[in-house]
């Protein structure tokens, strides 16, 4: 089956008893069983419920792994995924990952006695050089938020591979439309479901996939232990959204590629980061492991206040956080989502005050260039 046939026919199709042919919502808890121990492979909800199942099975077809596993959000499904580790083991984290990865490694994880190093994971030799005995996991993201950085996901894999360590791979961004982790020698692969895979902002969910069974086995001990469950409403949304996601993707990007492309053009930006356009330092190796460059693209207006009064005259750019959704959305990441880290690091990072992200929608690409235009001038 391919891909766009997959996100339609993949997963479970439908419900056996009744001819639906989308998985009902099944709002429940428990479930009868005919004698003690007998049931139909449902007992309770936190360890498996049938709509959920269908988007887990749903998921791991996707992103070509053994199991999959829905959350109650991104976090949710990264926090279970790192208490697979026990007190005394060591992570190799990205540096420019996710704000929120960051913050429950760094805040709470390592209170119970997980240590983590941070390296440049475009550094192949410093990602090896990070890796200790005590090392469990490499935990990275490509490409990265809000600069883009791509890391090249086989060079990673052949050093977990050798060192006996699971990669774990943040795939939010690309989604597994354009790039699937696993097929290049990844472990482990998650995502915030509220953002691409959900698609319309009304959901928030987190999906983890295992490449082989027994990390799935693994997965599934610490899931129902932890019980940080998505439920079937918000699963029944997600398998929603995600049907449409070959399409939707494919808008983002084509947009996407246009707003870059347009923006580069202009004398008044002082960069353009999206990996799609050749001046890219990634955009090789982007092409080597992904399938497409996504919708998401970062330029420098060149001051606060420029980004500001950007900001303040779009019309067809929502003001807020998140990503991936139909509607496109725009940010300040210095002053918004990496707030909390100290402007030296930001300067260093290449965060700059003027820095605006844009997470292009799937609107009519003219209007969002006419929206930026008017907003620019
Ligand atoms: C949003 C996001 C997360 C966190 O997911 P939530 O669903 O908000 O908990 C993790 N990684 C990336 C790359 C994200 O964009």
């Amino acid at each position: 089956m391919r891909l766009k046939t997959k996100l339609i026919h993949g997963g479970i199709e439908g419900d056996e008893h009744t001819g639906a042919v989308v998985t009902p919502i099944y709002q429940v808890s428990t479930y009868r069983q005919e004698a003690i121990g007998k049931h139909k492979g449902y007992e309770y909800s936190r360890t498996g419920n049938p709509t959920r199942h269908a988007l887990e099975t749903y998921m791991a077809e996707l992103e070509g792994g053994a199991r999959g596993f829905a959350f109650g959000s991104g976090m949710a499904a990264l926090s279970t995924i790192l208490s697979m580790c026990s007190q005394g083991d060591h992570v190799v984290v990205g540096d420019d990952v996710y704000g929120g990865t960051y913050r429950v490694i760094t805040r709470v994880f390592t209170r119970l006695g997980l240590e983590a190093t941070y390296v440049n994971t475009g550094d192949l030799q410093a990602v090896e050089a990070a890796v200790r005995p005590n090392t469990r996991m490499i935990i990275m993201e490509t490409p990265t938020n809000p600069l883009l950085k791509v890391t090249d996901i086989a060079g990673i894999a052949a050093i977990a591979k050798a060192k006996n360590v699971l990669l774990v791979v943040d795939n939010t961004f690309m989604t597994p439309y354009w790039q699937n982790p696993i097929d290049l020698g990844a472990d482990i692969v998650f995502h915030s479901a509220t953002k691409y895979l959900g698609g319309h902002s009304d959901v928030v969910a987190g999906i983890v996939v295992t490449k082989d069974a027994q990390v799935g086995e693994d997965m599934h001990f610490v899931q129902n232990s932890i019980g940080a469950v998505l439920g079937p409403q918000d699963s029944f949304l997600l398998l929603r959204g995600a049907k449409t996601l070959g399409v939707r993707m494919e808008e983002h990007e084509a947009n996407a590629g246009q707003i870059a492309k347009w923006l580069s053009e202009r004398n008044d930006i002082e960069r353009v980061i999206y990996p799609g356009l050749e001046s890219h330092p990634g955009h090789e190796l982007m092409k080597k492991q992904a399938r497409g460059f996504g919708g998401m693209i970062s330029f420098d207006v060149g001051s606060a206040s420029r980004a500001e009064e950007v900001l303040s005259k779009v019309k067809y750019y929502t003001l807020a956080e998140s990503l991936g959704a139909v509607e496109s959305l725009i940010s300040v990441p210095a002053r918004m989502t990496h707030a909390s880290i100290p402007a030296e690091r930001r300067a260093e990072l290449g965060i700059t005050d003027g820095l605006v992200r844009i997470s292009v929608g799937i609107e009519d690409v003219q209007d969002l260039i006419e929206d930026l235009e008017q907003a620019l001038s």
